[in-house]
């Protein structure tokens, strides 16, 4: 393999070797047979919006991977944390590109290596190329032989300093040093559109990521009572709903006037099931709402027993009402489980801001717990349920989230990986 590069093929190289790429790595999708493609072509678009305002030259796909070419003076780390937030991703890498020579590896590993802090290292060779004429435990040792040479440190091979990646792909070569966790899930828009009815708190944000990351784009409903709630808790929401668009580029929010019908309620049934009732109206509405936007399933932040409304009994009531799925991504979680996760996509600190939920009024201490359909249905009949449905739809507000790259929390993201990027 070793040769004296003839002077083109050095210039070759060191072009080559200045360009800058974002290597990324894909699980769940490259697990699908025939659909491979549409989920990868996806993902492509979502990283192109995910990147929008960002300088970036060219995504597409290369043997199992997407590469993501970004200027030599662009912001990696604000971009590296963008496409850490693509639904679909497994990984992303800040890579640079290298010839497939020998020569030309350790010559760009070592610039690469030289001017970084580190006692002991390893490298990982990875052949996409299965026609590379060299093994990955080959190049790890010719390449680990020559750092060792060059630099006097050692190789450990469970707890390194530095991890120097090189993947062999196609007719390149990419060296990296930091893996940053992606995502993962699914492409958003591979699955079916969704209402996501959205509260203030902390758990409808989770349930709509959890959602998402299915693959499933998302429309948010948020239920207000003014004039008895505050105009600051709608400024919450939408909070709420920029931090969420960052996962889905694009995002609608309906804040629906629900003064009228919860008057109503108050005025026309007992006050331990009054917390069922405003669910099945909200239910019903976001169920219009959902018809009107083509989504096919209703989401809500519900978990079992947490609280006293929110028993199977009642989720059972309060669900019958609709004919549209409802699905609950939170229902096996606890509280801690759940908070974890808001701290981790960044919802957190705007979740736990002080609030009034339109839920939370006019319900006594001690709610019902154990509704039954046909008591509930009784009772209802003395509401006009059209009517009040008409009305808040009637009063809903329809807004659209654009993208916006300055929203991204930096201390949300979780980082991994040894060595400076
Ligand atoms: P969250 O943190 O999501 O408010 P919670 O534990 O406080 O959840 P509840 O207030 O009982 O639970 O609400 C249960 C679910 O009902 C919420 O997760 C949300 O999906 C929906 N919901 C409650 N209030 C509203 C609202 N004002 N607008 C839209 N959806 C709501
Ligand atoms: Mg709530």
């Amino acid at each position: 393999m070793k040769h004296a590069a003839p002077d083109g093929a050095l210039i070759r190289s060191i072009i080559a070797f200045v360009r800058r790429f974002f290597l990324c790595h894909y699980h769940e999708v490259g697990l699908k047979k025939g659909n491979r493609a549409f989920f990868e072509r996806r993902l492509c678009e979502n990283i192109r919006k995910a990147l929008a305002g960002f300088p970036f030259k060219t995504v597409r796909r290369i043997s199992g991977r997407i590469l993501v070419e970004v200027p030599e003076d662009a912001p990696h780390q604000r971009i590296g944390r963008r496409l850490q937030k693509v639904f679909g991703l497994a990984s992303c890498s800040p890579a640079w590109l290298s010839g497939q020579s020998l020569e030309d590896l350790e010559r760009n590993l070592w610039t690469l290596v030289r001017d970084r802090e580190f006692d002991t290292f390893k490298i990982e060779a990875r052949r996409a190329q299965k026609s590379f004429p060299l093994t990955s435990p080959e190049l790890n040792r010719l390449l680990g032989s020559h750092v060792v040479e060059r630099s006097g440190k050692g190789v450990n091979l469970t707890a390194p300093d530095l991890t120097c990646h090189v993947d062999i792909v196609e007719r390149y070569a990419f060296l990296y040093f930091t893996r940053l966790p992606g995502a993962r899930g699914l492409p958003v828009t591979t699955s079916g559109r969704t209402v996501v009815l959205l509260s203030g708190g902390i758990d409808s944000p989770v349930a709509a990521y959890k959602i998402m990351k299915r693959g499933c784009p998302v429309i948010f409903v948020h239920f207000h009572s003014y004039p008895f709630t505050n105009l600051e808790s709608q400024e919450k929401v939408r909070r709420l709903v920029r931090l969420l668009n960052e996962f889905q580029f694009e995002s609608v929010l309906y804040r629906v006037p629900f003064a009228h019908t919860q008057r109503q309620i108050v005025a026309l049934t007992p006050p331990e099931t009054r917390v069922v009732f405003y669910r099945r109206f909200m239910l019903r509405i976001a169920e219009r709402l959902a018809l009107k936007e083509g989504a096919l399933a209703l989401v809500t932040g519900d978990s079992i027993g947490q609280v006293a409304s929110q028993t199977l009994a009642n989720l059972s009531v309060i669900s019958s009402t609709v004919a549209m799925p409802v699905l609950r991504p939170l229902v096996g979680d606890d509280k801690e489980e759940i908070i974890q996760t808001a701290r981790r996509i960044g919802t957190f600190p705007v979740s736990i801001l002080p609030d009034v939920d339109c839920c939370s009024l006019f319900v006594p201490k001690h709610p019902e717990t154990r509704a039954r359909a046909a008591a509930i249905e009784e009772i209802e009949a003395a509401l006009d349920v059209e009517e009040l449905v008409a009305a808040a739809l009637d009063g809903a507000e329809r807004e659209i989230f654009e993208s916006s790259p300055s929203e991204l929390p930096a201390a949300a993201i979780p980082s991994r990986g040894n060595g400076p990027s």
